[in-house]
């Protein structure tokens, strides 16, 4: 795709959008072989009635804001429907939702039910039934001709050929509704075509409408596809949406059961939510629900606009899949000197969310997925998950860390065997702050984040931790968004954390490769910190859950950049809490683990029981570990020591085993 600069006169944008769009719909209703995904298709959609609405007299009745999207191809025989086969309008949010209430209101009044039913991600059709047999099916192609795919849509098993008419309707009806493709048969499908070395097909959408549109009809039964129906034409006996789908349905139509008539938008907002939360439970796709006032009196009364009724809307989900272009790798320097890669993409809707950058591990990573700048690329990202890239269009290997790093310049290195490339440099600008921000985390020290830090070492205040303990009040009033008493705020909690546990300490420091958890079986084991600074890596290696490349960091970091830092926060009054040394008793030898949540008793005070009774309470599981005390809520502590087939104890137990 070209890289268009945006227009900034209006008259020139909309015609690009109007050209641009043109294509990707023919690419997706024609060829069945969308260019972009539906969010970047709906951006630009979005982009276009939105510079129309504002500026009324660029819109021409070719527009495709104006008119029902689609074509029929020269392939089949063409079709004119009895009535226009309609696009919706869409509502991409709830204030969109309750815009749409307020008109309908507006024009019929408050009393108002509506059909809630969901919107199958499928291909439109329309059934002509004469007699009680099916005599004609038909694509909607661009809403007045569509194309004659009969033969084809025979062979789908749902599609009744004859069905004994509802009383009331005449000789001649239509049924329309959605031909789809169920999300097995298409994984199905999928796995047939790479059995066969061909390319896999893009989604279940685009392939219902591939396998309905084909010249053969024995394609169209090899590829079990399903249906829908939820409109007939006249409405015979029905008066109401709701009436339509239960007279379909006891015709012998396969009609959806998720459906429901609500009285309020507000239901109506929460039967949506619910059925974003529960879609992946069904056997299709859906793309939202679609929500029609169900009164047929009311539904005449509201009417058309130019390519779809008023009387109802597509209330849409946020797709949790996008489409988009890498445009740069970048790379972010952590506080250990880590390199992270992270791609930089066009901008693209996933999941509700706006979405600028996606984080990868390293380069290996990086590779095996075959990301480059310039490749298009699948993003997930479902709720509250990190986005990701699932997948390459076409993946190419060989990007590279850069060799220096990009804040400082320093020397890059894969230190075998990590995976990861770091930055040498001990001052780089980069680690520094990340340092910086890291201590003032761990050692909980509200208020003191990446802004903050960042103005006291562009000032000098600040090189490394220790100079936050020498920091005056003076000092924090120079900086931006500081007044006298927030300064002192900050300074006051900052000599707050003078004294932290010694896990807390050592986490804090920032020593390669130590985590929350290993930094507790360090303190748990060595109890101060002079022992830790002068212990040699056998010492090290001799501490349950401490491998020889953990130790190894450990003792380099006391004897290289970690002595001096450590000499000064000692210097500076930071005195760690030294672990009460344990004497000898019932748990001597024993080591606990705790987690969840315990009701008796609080955490610290359940480890501080446990260490004054000889015994060892840290953070991490490990297979030399005792007992795991288990309490609400315990996550992957809990499922590792199931695993390793650990004793798990609940809180009764662990009483249990206390001295009496
Ligand atoms: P639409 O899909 O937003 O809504 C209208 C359609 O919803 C109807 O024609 C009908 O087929 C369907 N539908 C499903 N369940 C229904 C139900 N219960 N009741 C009534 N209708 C129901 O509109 P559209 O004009 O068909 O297509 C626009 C969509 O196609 C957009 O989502 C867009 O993202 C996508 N599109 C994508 C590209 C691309 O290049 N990726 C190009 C064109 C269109």
């Amino acid at each position: 795709m070209t890289k268009r600069k945006k227009a900034i006169d209006p008259a020139v944008r909309v015609e690009d959008l109007r050209e641009l769009i043109r294509r990707y719909e023919h690419a997706y209703y024609v060829l069945d072989q969308p260019e972009v995904s539906d969010s970047e298709y709906d951006t630009l959609f979005l982009e276009l009635r939105r510079i129309e609405e504002e500026r009324p007299d660029l819109v021409s009745s070719d527009s495709p804001t104006q008119r029902v999207s689609g074509e029929a191809s020269d392939q089949f025989a063409k079709v004119r429907h009895r009535s226009p086969m309609l696009s919706l309008q869409n509502a991409f949010d709830e204030a969109e939702i309750r815009a749409f209430d307020k008109r309908v209101r507006g024009a019929v009044g408050d009393k108002v039910v509506y059909c809630a039913e969901l919107k199958i991600d499928g291909l439109a059709i329309s059934l002509t039934y004469g007699k009680g047999r099916l005599q004609r099916a038909a694509t909607r192609g661009d809403g007045t001709i569509g194309e004659d795919v009969t033969a084809n849509v025979r062979t789908i098993r749902s599609v009744p050929l004859a069905v004994s008419p509802a009383k009331g309707l005449p000789d001649v009806f239509e049924v329309r509704g959605e031909v789809y493709f169920p999300i097995a048969g298409f994984e199905r499908l999928n796995r047939e075509m790479e059995a066969a070395g061909k390319a896999r097909f893009v989604n279940p959408r685009n392939t219902a409408a591939g396998s309905v549109r084909q010249i053969d009809p024995n394609v169209t039964a090899g590829r079990d596809l399903q249906t829908f129906m939820y409109t007939l034409d006249p409405g015979g006996p029905a008066r109401s949406q709701w009436d339509v789908l239960n007279t379909l349905d006891s015709m012998g139509f396969r009609v959806n059961k998720n459906r429901r008539r609500l009285d309020s938008i507000d239901e109506v907002i929460d039967y949506h939510a619910e059925w974003q939360r529960r879609r992946h439970e069904l056997e299709y796709e859906i793309d939202g629900m679609v929500v029609k006032v169900d009164g047929f009196a009311q539904q005449l009364e509201l009417g058309f606009v130019a390519r779809s009724p008023r009387w109802a809307i597509a209330f849409k989900y946020a797709p949790e899949q996008a489409e988009t272009v890498v445009e740069e790798i970048a790379c972010y320097v952590g506080r250990t000197g880590v390199l992270t890669p992270v791609a930089h993409v066009k901008p693209v809707i996933v999941g509700g969310v706006t979405i600028r950058n996606v984080t990868m591990h390293n380069e290996a990573q990086v590779n095996e997925k075959g990301v480059y700048v310039g490749a298009r690329v699948v993003i997930h990202r479902a709720g509250d998950v990190i986005p990701e890239i699932v997948s390459v269009k076409k993946p190419k290997p060989g990007w590279k860390m850069p060799t220096r790093c990009p804040v400082c310049g320093g020397e890059v290195v894969r230190e075998e065997p990590y995976i990861a490339h770091r930055c040498i440099n001990p001052f780089c600008g980069a680690q520094r702050l990340e340092r910086l921000r890291h201590f003032a985390a761990v050692m909980d020290i509200e208020g003191l984040g990446y802004a903050t830090l960042t103005q006291l070492i562009d000032r000098g205040v600040v090189e490394d931790p220790s100079d936050l303990y020498r920091m005056s009040k003076d000092q924090v009033i120079q900086l931006e968004g500081f007044a006298d008493r927030s300064a002192q705020n900050l300074v006051d909690r900052i000599a707050a954390s003078r004294q932290p546990d010694l896990w807390r300490f050592l986490f804090a420091l920032g020593i390669p490769q130590v985590g929350e958890a290993t930094a507790q079986l360090l303190a748990a084991d060595f109890s101060s910190i002079d022992p830790l600074r002068t212990a040699t890596e056998e010492d090290l290696q001799r501490v349950e859950g401490i491998g020889p490349n953990m130790a190894g960091e450990v003792h380099r970091f006391f004897h290289g950049q970690g002595a001096e830092l450590v000499q000064k926060l000692l210097a500076a009054g930071v005195e760690p809490q030294a672990v009460e040394a344990v004497g000898d008793g019932p748990f001597t030898g024993k080591t606990f683990v705790f987690t969840g949540t315990l009701e008796f008793i609080s955490r610290p005070d359940a480890e501080a029981l446990v260490r004054k009774l000889g015994g060892k309470a840290v953070g991490g599981v490990t297979a030399k570990t005792d007992y795991v005390v288990a309490g609400p809520g315990a996550g992957s502590k809990l499922e590792k020591a199931q695993k390793l087939k650990l004793n798990i104890l609940d809180e009764e137990q662990f009483k249990a085993l206390l001295p009496k």
